[in-house]
């Protein structure tokens, strides 16, 4: 992996994907490339006093010259204001690549499971584009995403498509507290996993908030799979 270093990059296109999650793509300015292993993340300097968030990257690591990035903004603090306020063309301080929460390759995980719940979506969009359209992973790959509603979930088409062109990947949306109907996986994510085939070989990734990481965790755990296939990146 590359050793970090510090870069700028200026806003180049940001969108409101619901009323909560926003996407902000960042083209590089000094250096003007930034080679990155999907699940790896940018710390931007987000005060004047110094103070920085971590965003994990959420564009394929083939895209060098620039970054998109996936931002909750319900915590709403200095990190969320700060990018919130970011002007087109304003430039940011970052220190990228950082973290380890990468696929580990050709090792004895033989299918993956990756699971999100809400922003942590982030560092899978990434990992998606890599493993199957850059490396053509053929192990057969199951996301499962944790959203309260619906209505907040978004990059479905994405997923879909993906799920389409490569049939070993599948994609499960979960709603723990669905409005209408909902078709799909409702509850935790947890109590979806049983779906998923609970071999010794299965790598999990997770990604979100600690109660799902700890919980999934636990899960798998007493279903016999080792510590060392378990992997996750906690947000908060
Ligand atoms: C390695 C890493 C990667 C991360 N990647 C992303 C990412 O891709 N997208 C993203 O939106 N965030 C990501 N985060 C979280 C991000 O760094 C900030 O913590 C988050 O944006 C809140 O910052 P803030 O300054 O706005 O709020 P703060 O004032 O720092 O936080 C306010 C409160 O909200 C809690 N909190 C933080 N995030 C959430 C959340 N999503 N939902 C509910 N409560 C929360 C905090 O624990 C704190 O109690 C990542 C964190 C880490 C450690």
């Amino acid at each position: 992996m590359q050793p970090p270093k510090q870069y700028r990059a200026k806003l180049e296109d940001k969108q409101q994907l619901n009323e909560r999650f926003m996407q902000y793509d960042f083209e590089l300015v000094e250096p003007n490339e930034l080679a990155f292993a999907a699940g790896q993340y940018v710390s931007i300097k987000v005060s004047d006093k110094g103070e920085r968030r971590s965003y994990s990257i959420c564009s394929s690591p083939a895209i060098t010259h620039g970054f998109e990035l996936l931002v909750d903004h319900q915590p709403a603090g200095i990190g969320c204001t700060y990018l919130e306020s970011l002007a087109f063309g304003q430039e940011i301080e970052l220190l990228a690549p950082l973290g380890i929460f990468t696929i580990v390759p050709d090792t004895d995980e033989t299918s993956l499971a990756l699971v999100a719940t809400g922003s942590g979506i982030a560092p899978f969009r990434s990992m998606l584009f890599e493993h199957l359209q850059v490396r053509q992973d053929t192990r057969p790959i199951t996301l499962y995403w944790g959203m309260r509603h619906a209505n907040q979930l978004f990059w479905e088409d994405e997923f879909e498509e993906l799920a389409e062109s490569f049939p070993h990947f599948s994609f499960h949306p979960v709603i723990s507290q669905p409005e209408q109907a909902w078709p799909l996986c409702r509850g935790r994510v947890t109590d979806c996993l049983t779906a998923h085939e609970q071999a010794a070989s299965v790598g999990y990734y997770l990604c979100g908030n600690a109660t799902m990481i700890g919980d999934v965790t636990q899960t798998v755990l007493a279903k016999g799979i080792t510590e060392a296939h378990i992997h996750h990146e906690k947000f908060y």
